[in-house]
């Protein structure tokens, strides 16, 4: 019989690097379909996989049989599955595990083991036969059963499996695998429509005869929409269903994530420029992969470019994606592309509910949109058929996933545009090193934006030299008089003021005045930071408090002198410098609630704000017509990180933040403070000159033989022991030099620095080693790591180290 079955090939959501055949019984043959979830039996488990392929011809032996097909239609079409493979190749990650990410999440479904106690268990407690960590184990379940995997935690201690086992065997505990998740089911809602035919309607009420008048001219109605035009349609419906004048029916309804009515607007007319790029790429559409990088300054319309070449795709056929840094934007970008293109538009981002986000993919897959629109994780919107992918702002850190799957949705975009034959389009002020490279090498296409739209002017730049404010008392220290004199001359205006310090909080360096101790993290290598609003030090990195009124740990006393500054302070000391204006800030700090940033963006828009006082976060593409000055408090902050990338982070951070000057009908003006008023990030970032900057630095680039000259793989090796997390470290790193010298290959290809211990030694309780392999190309780099892998797979999935292979690593620190 066996040989009348199907095969799948199915990727599993575990951590496995193979796939697996799986046969379909006869039964569940006819919803069987690639880009379907399957429930499969793997080795003692339950677990959810993927069907990469039906018809799966194969020799292997004894093959199990599926246990269900999860889904009713498909949550990725085929075409994408090169794509998933390519990426576990790449960032070498199990694939099932791949698709679990890609997918939305609330999906998958795993099972778990609860543990409880038998009666035979409570005799052994009576009998006094228990061990005292048996005793230990069944006093615990004689109060509730609970999860396996909660045992260490509740026991304070390490149990070895084989006890538990044993426990098993002799009857005292009852061990039972239960199934969870998956819980994202779609939200149905109550439909109405019209009988046909209809029963004659004469002897109906007025407001029954109402409810079949409007049920004339539209097909169908939700019974929501229906009672907001016929109030008492509620208790309406079910007598006029029982006469036989209409059925009541459940459909599919989609949650809104969209807020406010948007009103439609048409293309604008486009700058030279803008009409240059636009042809260009509209050019190219349709016919094979292409990629570019469009090079625009701030406020000279990058989106109008985008929105027009969109609205050429659609009318060719294809679908387009458009990926946006962060959510914030989001908001902003969506209103504009709903406005132009109203319904065909989805969004996915992780402000939405599971339930929101599955919706939308939902309609991305059945291809009732044309445009999906979100944050780094929409590149794996499931569009079959994909003619233009846009990633806007493609400098930003943010497409960098870092944890679980460590891609780069700004590369993983040109990937899946090379794979589907459809069009790169890379837009950014400050274009990124690799990006600007790749112009060089002519794999991208440039297309500049040098002028503003409306001929507004670049912002005026001035850099005003912090090191001659250093003995200076209060806020003399960091708002200079040529910043003050800006500030009050524009409020004098009437227009608004952009204050901007990368670090939020109050004092971000809290010292003891007695014995000098920095105020430091339990868990970091890190000083806390002072949140004068919510009275407590804070860390940055793992989010330990502690009360803001505690003593130095190592003397006791309480005298702690709060060093540093955060926009908190900032704008404490804006509001008592200007008493008269109103003054918001804007950080991770103050938008943590739903709608926060939105209603920030408003408030601005209407004026109801002077100064606003803000993190990176207000750098990001935001565009607010009114302000003229834009102050930046201290530009250096990310100058002396221990990373390569520091002076283009730099860069990229103080040009955006300028940009946002001068965007309406007045020009701006922007007062740059610094320490460091000859460094080339600084001065490029006066000059709005991406391009000068790009010269220094890919010259350093090239010395210390960087990205784009070579790629880097870092292994990060994090563990809670100390002593052991360092000896693990060495031990990967001899590993890496055996095999290096082994092979006359890598020999020559590789290069291995490390092991090292980072620069912050320790994040959130786990002390932190890293190894960095680098090479000129990611070929001898991946053919190197899996050697490594694949022989000693312990090392990299050990219980008490945690080895992470980080591809094209963003945060060295
Ligand atoms: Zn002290
Ligand atoms: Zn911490």
């Amino acid at each position: 019989m066996t040989d009348n079955l199907t095969y799948i090939d199915v990727a599993v959501a575990l951590p496995v690097y193979n796939t697996y055949t799986y046969a379909v019984p006869g039964s569940l043959l006819p919803f069987a379909a690639v880009g379907k979830r399957v429930l499969i039996p793997f080795k003692r488990r339950k677990v959810t996989g993927y069907i990469l392929d039906i018809n799966y011809k194969t020799d292997l032996k004894e093959i199990k049989l599926i246990l269900d097909i999860l889904d009713d239609e498909p949550l990725f079409p085929p075409a994408m599955i090169p794509f998933f493979i390519w990426i576990a190749d790449y960032y070498i990650h199990p694939v099932g595990e791949v698709i679990k990410c890609a997918l939305p999440g609330g999906l998958n479904i795993y099972d778990y083991i609860t543990i409880s106690i038998s009666k035979k268990g409570k005799k052994a407690l009576e009998k006094k036969i228990a061990t005292t960590v048996e005793k230990e184990i069944l006093n615990l379940l004689k109060e509730e059963s609970f999860r396996l995997r909660d045992l260490g935690r509740k026991l304070k201690k390490e149990t070895p499996m084989a006890l538990l086992y044993s426990m098993k065997d002799r009857g005292w505990i009852i061990s039972k695998r239960k199934l969870k998740g998956g819980r994202t089911r779609p939200l149905m809602e109550r439909y109405v429509s019209l009988k046909t035919p209809c029963p004659p309607c004469e002897r109906l009420s007025v407001q029954r005869k109402m409810i079949v008048d409007i049920l004339k001219t539209e097909s169908d109605i939700s019974v929501k929409n229906l009672k907001t035009r016929v109030p008492s349609a509620l208790r309406l419906i079910k007598p006029l269903e029982k006469t036989g004048h209409i059925s009541i029916f459940q459909k599919r309804a989609y949650r809104d994530p969209f807020g406010d009515a948007i009103e439609a607007d048409e293309s604008l007319h486009l700058t030279p420029e803008q009409k240059t790029a636009v042809s260009k790429v509209a050019d190219s559409l349709g016919k094979g992969y292409a990629a570019y990088l469009l090079a625009g300054v701030t406020g000279s319309g990058k989106t109008e470019v985008y929105m027009q070449l969109a609205s050429k795709a659609i009318k060719k056929g294809c679908c387009v994606l458009v990926l946006i840094p962060e959510i914030a934007l989001i908001s902003q970008m969506e209103r504009r592309f709903r406005a132009r293109f109203g319904e065909c538009v989805a969004v996915l981002h992780s402000g939405l509910s599971a339930g929101e986000r599955y919706d939308q993919w939902l309609r991305i897959a059945r291809k009732e949109v044309k445009i999906a629109l979100g944050a780094r994780s929409a590149v794996f919107s499931p569009f079959p058929d994909i003619g233009l992918i846009i990633v806007d702002e493609e400098h930003d850190t943010s497409y960098k996933q870092e944890g679980n799957l460590r891609y780069n949705a700004r590369d993983l975009a040109v990937v899946r545009a090379k794979l589907n034959g459809a069009i790169a389009l890379l837009g950014s002020a400050t274009p990124s090193i690799e990006s600007y490279y790749n112009v060089k090498a002519e794999k991208y296409t440039e297309l500049n934006l040098k002028n503003r739209v409306e001929k507004r002017p670049l912002p005026e730049i001035k850099i005003v030299d912090l090191r001659k404010s250093r003995g200076k008392r209060g806020f003399r220290r960091f708002i200079t008089p040529e910043l003050y004199e800006g500030m009050n001359q524009a409020l004098s205006h009437g227009e608004q003021v952009l204050l901007f310090l990368n670090r939020r909080g109050f004092a971000s360096y809290p010292v003891c005045g007695i014995c000098g101790e920095a105020v430091k993290c339990k868990n970091c290598d890190i000083s806390l930071t002072l949140h004068r609003k919510s009275n407590a030090y804070k860390c940055h990195y793992c989010g330990f408090t502690m009360a803001s009124a505690s003593n130095c740990r190592s003397c006791d006393s309480n005298k702690i002198i709060q060093l540093g500054l955060g926009t908190e302070k900032v704008e404490a000391v804006v509001a008592d410098l200007f008493p008269d204006a109103g003054i918001k800030r804007m950080d991770r700090d103050t938008t943590t609630r739903k709608g926060s940033i939105v209603k920030l963006l408003k408030d601005l828009k209407k004026g109801n704000i002077d100064i606003l006082v803000g993190t990176q976060m207000v750098t990001k593409g935001h565009d607010f017509p009114n302000i003229t000055l834009v102050g930046i408090i201290c530009a250096d902050l990310s100058l002396n990180f221990p990373d390569f990338r520091a002076g283009e982070r730099t860069f990229q951070l103080l040009a955006q933040v300028a940009g946002r000057a001068g965007r309406g009908d007045i020009p701006g003006r922007v007062i740059l403070q610094t320490y460091n008023p000859d460094h080339y990030s600084i001065i490029a970032a006066r000059d709005q000159d991406f391009k000068s900057f790009y010269k220094t630095e890919i010259g350093f680039r090239k010395a210390l033989n960087y990205p784009p000259f070579s790629r880097m793989i870092q292994l990060k090796i994090s563990g809670k022991d100390k002593k052991m997390t360092g000896q693990h470290a060495q031990i990967l790193g001899d590993l890496c030099r055996t095999v290096q010298v082994s092979n006359q290959y890598f020999l020559k290809t590789v290069q291995i620095l490390g092991p090292i211990e980072a620069s912050i030694p320790r994040i959130a309780r786990r002390y932190r080693w890293q190894i960095l392999l680098k090479s000129m190309g990611a070929k001898p780099l991946h053919k190197f790591i899996r050697k490594i892998m694949l022989k000693n797979n312990v090392y990299f999935n050990n219980r008490y180290i945690k080895v992470v292979v980080d591809v094209d690593p963003f945060f060295m620190m």
